[in-house]
C-alpha cells in the first residue's frame, strides 16, 4: 500500500516490506458470490444461510448446524440451549479471548477458571477436575490457537459430574482429534468466521449440533424467539402470522456472509495444507534454536494452526517484549501470546485461585505471521530475527 495516498509520488520505502501477522484467503469467488446475492434482492438470512449451515455441519461431521453473528453470540446463545443461568458455574480457561469468560457473564453465572498445560495451551482433564464444584454446569473448552484438547479425557471426567462440554472451537475449523474434525466429537460447538482466524464471512459463527432436539430453540432464539423465520414466512404462501415464543436474540448471519463462507469452505483443505506446511517450515528453522519452544501437535490431533507461537523459556537471552521490539524493527509483524483474562480488569473479578501455566505461557509466549502467501524468504526473515536474538 502506498501510505503517502498519493499516485505517483514516491514515498520513502522501508528496507524491506513488512511481513503481516495474517492475511485472509479472499478472491474472485468471494466477489462474485456476494454479487449474486445482491442481485438477487434477498440479503439478510435466507437461503445461502440455510446452505452455509447444512455444509459446515456436513463438513466437520455434525448432525445439524446454526449460523450465528459471531462466535460470541453462539457460545452465549449456547449457554442459554444448556440451560445456564444465575447460581451456576461455568468452567472457562483465563487463557483465552476475553469472549470465552463473557459468555458466562451473559447469562448470569459464574466464571471459573481452569489452568492449562503449557504445551498445548489447553485445559485439561486435571485443570478442569480441580474446579468442579456441585455448582458447574458447563465446561467450556477451548482448542486455543486452533490446538486440539484432550476431549477424550475431559469428557471422562465431565461425564462422571454429569457436567455438559461446549467447544469453544473460534479457531479450530479444519483441526483434527483421533481423526475426526473438530465439531465431529459428540459436543456443541461454536465456530468464529472472524478474519483473524481459518475460514472468515467478515464477522460470523456457527453452533455445531449432535443433539438435534436443540436445534429447533436455537434457531428461534436467534431470531428474536419467532414462531416462523422471516426467511420461511417470505416463502410461504397466504398469510402467515409469527408468534413470539420467548425473549430471544438478534444472532442472525446474512446471506451476504454465508455466500462467502460457502467459498471460503471449499478453499478450507488448501488454506489449512498450506498452514501446515508453513509451520513445519519454521519448525525446521527454529529447531536449534536453544531455550525456545514451538506450538505444535498435540498427541492424537492436527492443529490448523490458526496462531503460530513460541515460548521463550527462562535462559532466552532477551525478553518476551524485547523479541517483539526486534521484529518490529525488522518490518515482522507480532503479537503478544494469548491473553489470561484473569489479568485483565474485565476478568480478574472472577479469579479464585492461582493460574501460574495461564501466566507463565501468556507471558513468555509471541505470535508470529503465518498467512496462505507468506514465502520461504519471509519464513527466513522472521526466523533470522529470532536466531539473532538468541546468540
Ligand atoms: C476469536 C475468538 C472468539 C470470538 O470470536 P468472534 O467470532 O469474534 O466473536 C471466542 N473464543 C476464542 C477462543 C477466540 O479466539
Amino acid at each position: 500500500m502506498n501510505p503517502s495516498g498519493s499516485e505517483g509520488v514516491a514515498v520513502a520505502p522501508r528496507s524491506v516490506a513488512s511481513i503481516p501477522l495474517m492475511r485472509p484467503v479472499l478472491g474472485d469467488a468471494e466477489i462474485e458470490a456476494v454479487t449474486a446475492v445482491l442481485r438477487s434482492g434477498w440479503v439478510a438470512q435466507g437461503p445461502r444461510v440455510s446452505e452455509f449451515e447444512r455444509a459446515v455441519a456436513g463438513r466437520v461431521g455434525a448432525a445439524d448446524a446454526v449460523a450465528v453473528s459471531s462466535c460470541t453470540t453462539g457460545l452465549h446463545l449456547a449457554l442459554v440451549l444448556l440451560g445456564v443461568g444465575p447460581g451456576d458455574e461455568v468452567i472457562v480457561p483465563s487463557l483465552s479471548f476475553i469472549a470465552t469468560t463473557n459468555a458466562a457473564v451473559y447469562v448470569g453465572a459464574t466464571p471459573v477458571y481452569a489452568d492449562i498445560d503449557l504445551e498445548t495451551g489447553n485445559v485439561t482433564a486435571e485443570t478442569v477436575a480441580a474446579k468442579l464444584t456441585h455448582r458447574t454446569r458447563v465446561v467450556i473448552v477451548v482448542h486455543q490457537a486452533g490446538v486440539p484438547a484432550d476431549l477424550e479425557a475431559i469428557c471422562a471426567v465431565c461425564n462422571e459430574a454429569g457436567v455438559a462440554i461446549l467447544e469453544d472451537a473460534a479457531c479450530a475449523i479444519g483441526s483434527t482429534l483421533g481423526g475426526r474434525l473438530i465439531g465431529g466429537h459428540g459436543n456443541l460447538a461454536a465456530f468464529s468466521f472472524h478474519p483473524r482466524k481459518i475460514l472468515t464471512t467478515g464477522e460470523g459463527g456457527m453452533l455445531t449440533f449432535h443433539d438435534t432436539s436443540l436445534v429447533a430453540r436455537a434457531r428461534r432464539l436467534r431470531e428474536h424467539g419467532m414462531s416462523v423465520s422471516a426467511a420461511d414466512r417470505h416463502v410461504e404462501r397466504g398469510l402467515v402470522f409469527e408468534e413470539y415464543l420467548e425473549t430471544g436474540y438478534n444472532f442472525r448471519l446474512t446471506d451476504l456472509q454465508a455466500a462467502v463462507g460457502l467459498v471460503q469452505l471449499e478453499r478450507l483443505a488448501g488454506v489449512v495444507a498450506r498452514r501446515r506446511t508453513l509451520a513445519a517450515g519454521y519448525h525446521r528453522r527454529l529447531h536449534d534454536i536453544p531455550a525456545l519452544t514451538c506450538v505444535a501437535d498435540p498427541p492424537g490431533g492436527t492443529t490448523n494452526f490458526q496462531s503460530f507461537w513460541i515460548r521463550l523459556h527462562h535462559e532466552f537471552p532477551i525478553t518476551r517484549n524485547e523479541l517483539m521490539v526486534r521484529l518490529e524493527d525488522a518490518g515482522v509483524a507480532s503479537r503478544r501470546g494469548i491473553m489470561a483474562a484473569h489479568l485483565h480488569p474485565a476478568g480478574a473479578r472472577w479469579q479464585t485461585g492461582p493460574l501460574p501455566v495461564t501466566e507463565v505461557l501468556s507471558s513468555t509466549s509471541v505470535i508470529l505471521p503465518l498467512f496462505h502467501e507468506m514465502s520461504d524468504d519471509d519464513l527466513d526473515r522472521v526466523a533470522e530475527v529470532i536466531a539473532g536474538a538468541a546468540r
